[in-house]
């Protein structure tokens, strides 16, 4: 075992702290990841809070991590030291379910192995993620991130790009499809950049009138400001798709009105309480209310090589990692713009 530094929430109510973890030995099949840069997903706060019952403490949070390849096992044939990789929100899965063989990993039937606080398929542990100095990955999960892009801006694609960039590609976005983002966070901006760079028209609706500058600049076309009634009336039965990458319980329906007929609204943020949908809400219009999670290994790389392909990054704040306990305070109040991304170097500090 090689031990590392990283940063852990002991308990659901006290900030996250310094910590020392075991990591293994790279096997055969392993890339050993120094980690240059790890983002932090609202994803993160709500396992280290507890928020979806079932964490397991200590929890190492982290699934957007960049970094480079101390070792490679014999077996590893695409990887080798020095190499720029990427690893997400998952780290194994069976392989061999319908699922797996269909490249949707995230979607395995005996579940995918999350990045953090989740069982490991041997029974040797829990994984513990990317807010710390190196992981040890099995090669079927590592992504190749391209050299033309600035890594800071690159880690939260590992989760934030790919969790919009698959419901985008599953439900067809492309030149002319009216496309409604919710929320203007860390998903919420990839989704504006990423449906604009596929030609759709793009509206921001979102709670904060400062945002619809911001929504300009990331290339979004128009902005409903979503405490505004009227403006919500008015944009009723409107869009072909929704995402909604809101984080805190909210009323679904209020967003569902504005779906045009046959369209759909997908569902991203995984607030505790989900959705409680008025039937005639969808029945009255043949919508559709969907969910999508992350996206699977090949899609994800087609995500990094089509964000190098279009200059595409997330705007980031990068922070110290004993800044942590700040940044969840600042992204619970919607204080970031947009994505704080860590820089691992700051554990060595
Ligand atoms: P984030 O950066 O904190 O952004 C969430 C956004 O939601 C905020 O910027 C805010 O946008 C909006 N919001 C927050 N509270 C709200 C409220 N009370 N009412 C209305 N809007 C509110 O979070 P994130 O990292 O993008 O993650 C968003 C959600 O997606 C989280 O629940 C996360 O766990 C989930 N997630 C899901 C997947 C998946 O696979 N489906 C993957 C990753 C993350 P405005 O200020 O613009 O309104
Ligand atoms: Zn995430």
């Amino acid at each position: 075992m090689i031990s590392t530094k990283a940063y852990a929430a002991m308990s659901p109510s006290t900030p996250l702290v310094p910590w020392t973890l075991e990591r293994r030995q790279p096997g055969t099949y392993d890339v050993q990841i120094e980690i240059l840069f790890c983002g932090v997903c609202h994803s993160d706060l709500h396992t280290a809070k507890n928020e979806w019952n079932g964490s397991i403490y200590p929890v190492v949070p982290g699934h957007e991590i960049v970094g480079k390849v101390l070792a490679v096992g014999e077996g590893v044939l695409k990887y080798q030291t020095g190499d720029l990789v990427g690893v997400g929100c998952m780290v194994d899965s069976c392989q061999h379910c319908d699922s797996c063989k269909e490249g949707l990993e995230q979607y395995c039937e005996e579940g995918s192995t999350a990045t953090y606080n989740s069982k490991l398929r041997d029974n040797s542990g829990i994984s513990y993620g990317g807010y710390s100095g190196m992981i040890t990955v099995r090669e079927d999960f590592v992504l190749r991130i391209p050299d033309n892009l600035p890594l800071e801006g690159v880690a939260p694609l590992l989760c934030a790009g790919i969790t919009t960039y698959s419901p985008l590609r599953h439900w067809k976005a492309g030149k002319g499809m009216k496309v409604g983002v919710v929320g203007l966070g860390g998903l919420g901006h990839m989704a504006v950049k990423l449906a604009v760079a596929m030609g759709c028209e793009v509206t921001l609706i979102s709670r904060s009138p400062s945002k619809e500058a911001d929504m300009k600049q990331l290339g979004g076309h128009h902005f409903i400001l979503s405490t505004d009634h009227n403006q919500m009336k008015k944009a009723k039965n409107n869009f072909d798709l929704i995402l909604d990458t809101v984080s805190a319980i909210h009323d679904y329906n209020d967003y569902l009105h504005l779906v045009k007929r046959d369209g759909t609204m997908v569902c991203l943020g995984g607030p505790p309480t989900g959705p409680g949908i008025e039937s005639f809400n969808l029945i009255g219009k043949r919508r559709s209310l969907a969910g999508s999670l992350i996206g699977g290994i090949a899609e994800t790389q087609e995500m990094l090589d089509f964000c190098a392909a279009h200059q595409i990054v997330s705007e980031v704040e990068v922070i110290d990692m004993d800044y942590i306990n700040e940044a969840y305070t600042r992204m619970l109040k919607g204080d970031v713009r947009y994505r704080f991304v860590i820089d691992m170097a700051s554990l060595e500090k």
